[in-house]
């Protein structure tokens, strides 16, 4: 009896499914760059692309730049427009979920409520678009291409701000309307620093990339540091996160205190979140998360000191295993995901 043929009830409907037979583009808007990737629906990347690209120039110059490089790839790949199927986009801002729009995010004026969607369907009929915060994008693509994954995970993404993705039995948890995870504004000092929020002592006021680079030119100019104040003066330019790593590397001590404080910092709030959510799993990812392996050990014991035993019993806290190409893996498969639930 073919598959085909009635036993009664609803009939089997066959499915001609290749991976060929649809394509998918993963976009990954970062706050100054656009990571462009275009992968079949097995999620193998065909083609990729980066370009600098400033989200404060608001939504309809950058979509426009994303849109001619899709264009463009395709052509290369003499795929037709018809044939994309599916369009996952990672922004770094809060998202509703349900309706892919950025709700007052704070490094992006001018993107409050933009159509994402409708202006990437007017090129591109046949997809299904989705958005969604950059920090769960990266949770997925590491949930589905990483080396190191959990049913029960949490990945922070330590850059310019601080946010975690949550994977819940296997799946991304985006709470209510779709913000669950911004463990940024968690505070780790009463008597901290004012943080953008208007509150005092954010964790992420407090050790995200700027904050590092604050306490190392202050470092620089107090005299401190020799090795900083002569990277700022012989890059002529303001320091940075990434600089503080390279000087620690080079066993500058005053840069390997500053790494450990922030590890310190972002323990001491991973414990309130370990504490709550019980995990198997925490990666740590985001471009201060290249800042070797002080920062991992430093929060590793901070996290251990402050948390129940057991909830860190089988707690494992590792570096996420795609690192940068997490966000373009997770967009592919946001998108990818969502044309089979549609
Ligand atoms: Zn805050």
């Amino acid at each position: 009896m073919g598959e085909d043929q009635s036993r009664g009830g609803r009939r089997a409907r066959l499915v001609n499914f290749s991976a060929q037979a649809g394509y998918i583009f993963g976009v990954d808007i970062g706050a100054t760059s656009v990571d462009l990737a275009l992968a079949d629906f097995t999620g193998g990347i065909l083609s990729r692309t980066d370009a600098a690209a400033n989200v404060l120039d608001g939504p309809p110059i950058l979509l426009d730049q994303v849109k001619s490089m899709m264009l463009s790839m395709l052509e290369e790949q003499s795929i037709p427009i018809e044939k994309i199927r599916g369009i996952g986009i990672g922004v770094p801002g809060p998202v509703e979920f349900s309706t892919g729009l950025l709700i007052s995010p704070p490094i992006m004026p001018g993107w409050e409520a933009f159509p994402i969607r409708e202006t990437f369907n007017e090129v591109f009929a046949q997809a299904v678009v989705m958005v969604d915060n950059d920090v769960n994008v990266m949770a997925l693509g590491e949930l589905r291409r990483g080396k190191i994954k959990a049913e029960n995970c949490i990945f922070i993404k330590i850059g310019t701000g601080i946010g975690a993705g949550i994977v819940c039995k296997g799946k991304i948890y985006r709470g209510n309307i779709g913000c669950a995870g911004d463990v940024g504004h968690i505070c780790v000092d009463y008597n901290g620093p004012l943080c953008h929020c208007g509150n005092v002592g954010c964790v992420e006021a407090m050790a995200a990339g700027p904050a590092i680079a604050a306490k190392a030119m202050q470092a620089a100019k107090e005299g401190r540091s020799a090795m900083l104040l002569e990277m700022m003066n012989q890059r002529g330019r303001d320091l940075t996160a990434r600089d503080v790593a390279e000087a620690a590397a080079k066993g500058d001590r005053p840069s390997t205190a500053i790494i450990q404080e922030t590890g310190k910092l972002i323990g001491a709030m991973l414990s309130s979140v370990v504490n709550f959510y019980n995990p198997s799993l925490i990666l740590i990812g985001g471009g201060v998360s290249n800042s070797g392996y002080y920062l991992l050990s430093s929060i590793r014991r901070s996290v251990l000191q402050r948390s129940l035993p057991l909830s860190t019993q089988d707690l494992r806290i590792e570096y996420n295993s795609l690192r940068g190409d997490a966000g373009i893996y997770g967009a592919i498969y946001l998108g990818l995901d969502h044309i089979f639930s549609t």
